[in-house]
């Protein structure tokens, strides 16, 4: 029996790059964001520092940001095309040993429906969608190797994420959101700074600072319980 692994899409979408704005601008109305709205838009792309100004309306900036996404994919879109085939050729040279990996992780769970696809993105973070199973990477990275490492990252949080709501239902709680987001992030670390992921992507993951500590608690049980990830969840989920 052969088995059904997603075959993600490589799609160039300004659309995509307008809505993620819009998602960051929601989030910042119930957490302060600003350190990762700085990342994703501020730092690489000044010019659109006009959008910190409070008094602009939802119209406006939606406006504003549509333009500069409509400029800078006409004076680059020749670029991103390029860049963004590329990922798509190396990407197929890695998804197999990816998904096998992957299988050996989550003892073969099943990946979930959804349409995955990855955007090409130009703004400096790179976030997933959950729901539709889509996300942005990065076509361009300092660091080489970075862009697999990424998408790998972005699928790995797809299984991760549909693995513990089914086993943990009670995690779909809102309240739990948080929680289970930092254990997500510190499991991939975990898992993709492993040496044998190392070997494969020539490239380890980023994390987030604040993270430190919590990645070196999951590490310890996951090696404790030798990557059994049932009962890895049971005690890593413990909130
Ligand atoms: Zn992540």
């Amino acid at each position: 029996m052969t088995k059904k692994y997603p075959k993600l899409k490589f799609i160039i979408s300004k659309k995509k790059e307008v809505d993620t704005y819009l998602a960051f601008l929601e989030d910042s109305k119930y957490r302060d964001n600003s350190r990762e709205m700085n990342w994703a838009f501020y730092q690489h792309h000044p010019k659109l520092k006009v959008l910190r100004n409070k008094n602009l309306s939802l119209g406006q900036r939606k406006a504003i940001v549509e333009k500069y996404v409509d400029n800078f994919y006409k004076k680059h879109l020749r670029r991103i095309k390029a860049e963004t085939d590329k990922t798509k050729k190396n990407w197929r040279k890695v998804e197999k040993i990816f998904y096998e990996m992957t299988d050996e992780i989550f003892g073969n769970y099943k990946w979930p429906n959804g349409k995955y696809i990855a955007y090409p993105t130009i703004w400096g973070m790179y976030p997933r969608f959950l729901d539709d199973k889509t996300f942005q990477f990065p076509p361009r990275h300092k660091k080489r190797n970075y862009i697999l490492v990424s998408i790998a990252h972005e699928m790995l949080h797809f299984i991760f994420y549909d693995y513990v709501y089914k086993k943990f239902p009670k995690l779909k709680s809102h309240k739990y959101d948080f929680d289970l987001w930092n254990v997500s992030e510190a499991f991939n670390v975990v898992i993709q700074n492993s040496p044998k992921w190392v070997k494969i992507f020539n490239q380890k993951t980023m994390s987030y600072p604040e993270h430190k500590n919590l990645i070196s608690k999951l590490k310890k049980i996951w090696e404790k319980t030798n990557g059994n990830i049932d009962r890895f969840l049971r005690e890593a989920l413990r909130f």
